[in-house]
């Protein structure tokens, strides 16, 4: 069973239409100011030195835009930009290998970067310092280290939980920057630019309709405007407005906020089961089938971020909007 709600990595028909519709310059790059800012400086800087941008850790929720970060940072720099993932560098030769054919001023990408070996973090180190690989060449008494020089490069380094990073390889980073859900409006901005790639007409509502849904995530804004472009289809409609939006998403079980069976689960579970509420994760996990780690990195941030969840030393508590949502009566306010 499908969720199209999913913001993890795309896979296979999507993965291949993704790279079309990914922005290739800053401009093109909608919303995170505040990174945006800071990269902008960063690279204006490096440019007028004639250096390489410092090695770069970004974190946040899956789908927001870090891949995408890094291929803009390379072509912005004039640099390749090499993509890689922790659980793709198991054994040392992986990053190695890697590391040995980078060009002066590229872009290593390595998504998940909390799950890198002990071996391939060791060997980042030096790397990441001094440009340079240690390798233990012989056994025993015998063995020496030899120091291969590499080419200045700058490691961007993707993550969706910054604490999980174990602290040397944290401070290697020069600039740790977080990614935020995305509002409405740049969400909606970014439907249009992609309903003009897939040359398909969506009006403002429409787009607003489709971004509302969204979970504050532009890989989900873009999958959901895919859907209701084949509703829209299958119905002649020659424009996406509100109400077809609408109409679509609701036949994809969508909810109006872009709340899912595990969010909504979530919340009905703290308001009936616990009064509203507070809830220790692992009951909430119990309930929805889900693991811990999915409950914090994914849903409750989205659930937060719109105010229908809170967190306190206690618990999780449902707020007076998520009764709302859900179609209850809050508790009585004089109560609490
Ligand atoms: P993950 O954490 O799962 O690796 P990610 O944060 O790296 O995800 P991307 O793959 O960079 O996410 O982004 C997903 C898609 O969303 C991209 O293909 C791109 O089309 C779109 N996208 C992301 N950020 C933006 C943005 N700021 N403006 C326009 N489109 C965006």
């Amino acid at each position: 069973h499908e969720n199209i709600l999913q913001p993890d990595a795309a896979i296979n028909e999507e993965g291949r239409q993704e790279e079309s519709i990914r922005p290739q310059r800053f401009a093109d790059y909608i919303g995170q100011k505040d990174l945006k800012d800071v990269l902008d400086i960063a690279i204006e800087a490096a440019k007028s030195r004639g250096e390489i941008i410092d090695h770069l850790l970004l974190y946040g929720p899956p789908g927001l835009g870090k891949t995408t970060m890094a291929m803009i940072l390379a072509s912005e720099m004039g640099v390749n930009c090499k993509i890689t993932s922790a659980p793709a560098l198991e054994r040392p030769r992986d990053i190695v290998g890697l590391l040995v054919n980078l060009k002066p001023g590229d872009v290593l990408f390595v998504d998940e970067i909390h799950r890198l070996s002990r071996m391939t973090e060791e060997i980042l180190y030096p790397a990441m310092e001094d440009y340079r690989l240690d390798i233990t060449v012989g056994k025993g008494s015998s063995a020496r280290i030899r120091s291969i020089p590499l080419s200045k490069f700058t490691l961007v380094g993707a993550t969706t939980r910054v604490g999980a990073l174990t602290s040397p390889l944290r401070e290697r980073f020069g600039l740790i920057q977080k990614l935020r859900f995305y509002e409405v409006d740049e969400l909606s901005r970014i439907v249009i630019r992609t309903a003009e790639l897939l040359k398909t007409t969506v009006n403002c509502s429409g787009a607003t309709e489709i971004a509302k849904r969204s979970r504050g995530t532009p890989r989900i804004a873009n999958r959901l405007l895919k859907r209701v472009r084949d509703y829209a289809e299958v119905k002649s409609r020659t424009e996406i407005n509100e109400t077809v939006a609408a109409e679509a998403l609701q036949l994809f079980q969508v909810d109006p906020c872009g709340l899912d069976w595990t969010d909504r689960k979530m919340l009905s579970v703290i308001i009936e089961n616990f009064n509203g509420g507070p809830v220790g994760l692992e009951t909430l996990a119990a309930a929805t089938g889900e693991d811990t780690q999915t409950i914090e990195e994914v849903y409750e941030p989205y659930l937060m971020q719109i105010g229908y969840l809170s967190r306190t030393p206690r618990g999780r508590v449902a707020t007076k909007a998520a009764y709302q949502h859900m179609g209850f009566k809050p508790p009585n306010e004089q109560l609490s």
